[in-house]
């Protein structure tokens, strides 16, 4: 159980030396440690002016409250300052590079915000009648025709309201087409290079997921993947480009033979920065892939805030797509809501969502789309690879870069802890990294890499920007080379020190507990 000492400051989230009388506040440099609200607010404090009202329990049908709710108030200022407070130990985009690979951490432009605020997108009601929500819907229908036409697919699911949700539309849509053809098929394949999600997603499907070993040099054994295709697989989920962040060259290969086996292809195209409008999907046979908006069309995400997952499809699993749909007919814009025996969406496999999906990150999408256009694009992929090799390339001789015999990398650079010394690991690199003002690249993933280090620097970053980032990455390298056993201590200068993660993953501490009163106590 947690214990206060007599000025109220809790002393283990911080060290304090042994020879100081002095009690460890928490506050470091400019940053106030911060409380939580329960334990700073107070039953009887509010930062409102209400004026009292009498409330009859009649109209609430005997229903009223009988005693307070006891949740903590603070005035307004104090209420302002502590989300500010916390919201300074947070990292953020807007603060500096964010190399998380795999999760395209790239700059949202302001121009986004500036027409997703406006009024007419902003202030919607989704059960608003759709005579009033035109612009809104043409909004999707225009977005939905980018999609379709930057991936070259015949359709386009638009509610899924992230990466994972639509992998989860797609495979609903691979089972419903099986089904409708009363074919009965249990087994997904899934290539070891693919992201975590895939086969949770499978999984999830009531599928059984079996793996498909990667190559030496990091992509799908393209010969393993075809012995095991047969009757039971009902396709595979494969991410490309991959996690080792290498293009899967033999996409179009796979895709052949998966349906020649009668088995669907699904791309998880997370990481369609590195190749929109370089590649098309549907050219290389892929029946259904997921879009992160919130990943290559550059609206805010991290921190489980909002995403958007449109998943395009083939024209054979086109007519499965979740409703509602967003259709044009003559020059106006209407919802289908639900299956009419007559047209093509008859075999909806449902609905996923209530309404059509994440209107706000629809609007800043579009908004992106339209302020580069086609050869904007294409550049936004060209520059995320050419940032990602010179990241590779200015870090290949303090880190292993295990697959970078395979040519230049696609938009993010994988290294290994290989050559740290003994009991050094990435953990230490990626603590030290915090220390040196940057958040941690993804660690130990993919699973394929001893102590993978997977770094995306997007193609929003200046050569100054990465050349300071590739100066403090090259720094800690040394440091683990040489073991300095001060980086065994990072983070130093971090609001909280190293946890154990283990602990915090195994046995995770989810409610507040008012804190013993150490004084009291004794
Ligand atoms: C981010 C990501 C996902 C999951 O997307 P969410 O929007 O976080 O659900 C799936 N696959 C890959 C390769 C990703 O990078």
């Amino acid at each position: 159980m947690t214990t206060i000492n007599k000025s109220g400051w809790r002393p283990e989230i911080g060290e304090r030396s042994a020879d100081s009388v002095a009690t460890f506040t928490g506050n470091r440099a400019l940053m106030l440690e911060e409380p939580l609200l329960f334990e700073i607010g107070r039953i009887d404090s509010t930062g409102v002016d209400l004026p009292d009202t009498v409330i009859d329990d009649n109209r609430l049908g005997g229903l009223m409250r009988a005693a307070p709710v006891d949740l903590p108030g603070l005035s307004e200022p104090e209420t302002v300052r502590h989300y500010t407070r916390l919201s300074r130990q947070n990292y953020a985009i807007d603060l500096g590079l964010f190399p998380l690979g795999s999760c395209t951490m790239k700059h949202n432009p302001r121009l986004n915000e500036k027409m997703a605020r406006l009024p007419g997108f902003a202030d919607l009601h989704p059960l608003q009648p759709v005579q009033t929500t035109q612009g809104a819907l043409a909004v999707i229908h225009e977005l939905a025709e980018w999609l379709k036409t930057l991936t070259g697919m015949a359709a386009v699911a638009m509610s899924p309201k992230a990466g994972a949700h639509g992998e989860l539309c797609g495979l609903l849509a691979i089972r419903a087409a099986h089904d409708a053809a009363g074919s009965e098929r249990s087994v997904i394949l899934v290539p070891e290079s693919a992201h975590g999600t895939n086969p949770a997603t499978a999984a999830f499907c009531g599928y059984k997921v079996e793996n498909i070993p990667a190559t030496a040099e990091g992509r799908v054994d393209l010969a393993a993947l075809m012995t095991r295709l047969g009757p039971d697989v009902a396709g595979v989920m494969i991410t490309n480009p991959n996690t080792c962040g290498l293009f899967e060259r033999d996409m179009k290969k796979i895709s052949d033979a998966v349906h020649n086996a009668g088995g669907y292809v699904y791309c998880d195209g997370a990481n369609f920065n590195a190749i929109v409008g370089r590649v098309r999907p549907g050219d290389l046979g892929i029946d259904a892939m997921h879009i992160n908006l919130h990943k290559t069309f550059s609206t805010p995400h991290g921190g489980g805030g909002p995403g958007s997952g449109p998943v395009v499809l083939s024209a054979a699993l086109a007519p499965f797509a979740p409703l509602p749909f967003v259709e044009k007919q003559g020059d106006h814009f209407v919802l289908i809501e639900e299956e009419t025996a007559e047209d093509h969406h008859a075999e909806t496999f449902g609905r996923m969502v209530a309404f059509h999906g994440q209107m706000g990150m629809f609007t800043r999408a579009l908004t992106y789309i339209l302020s580069h256009g086609a050869d904007g694009l294409r550049q936004v992929a060209e520059d995320a690879v050419l940032n990602a090799n010179y990241v590779l390339r200015s870090l290949d001789d303090v880190l292993v870069a295990p697959f970078g015999a395979s040519g230049p990398c696609m938009h993010e650079a994988l290294f290994s802890d290989d050559g740290f010394a003994d009991g050094f690991s990435t953990i230490d690199l990626a603590k030290g990294l915090i220390d040196e003002g940057y958040h941690p690249m993804t660690v130990y993933f993919p699973l394929v890499v001893h102590g993978a280090m997977l770094m995306e620097p997007t193609e929003t970053e200046s050569k100054a920007a990465l050349d300071q980032y590739i100066g403090a990455v090259r720094s800690l390298a040394e440091r683990a080379r040489a073991g300095d056993p001060a980086l065994k201590a990072a983070p130093i200068f971090a609001p909280r020190r190293r946890l154990d993660e283990t602990l915090a993953a195994r046995k995770p501490v989810l409610n507040w507990q008012a804190p013993v009163d150490a004084m009291a106590a004794e």
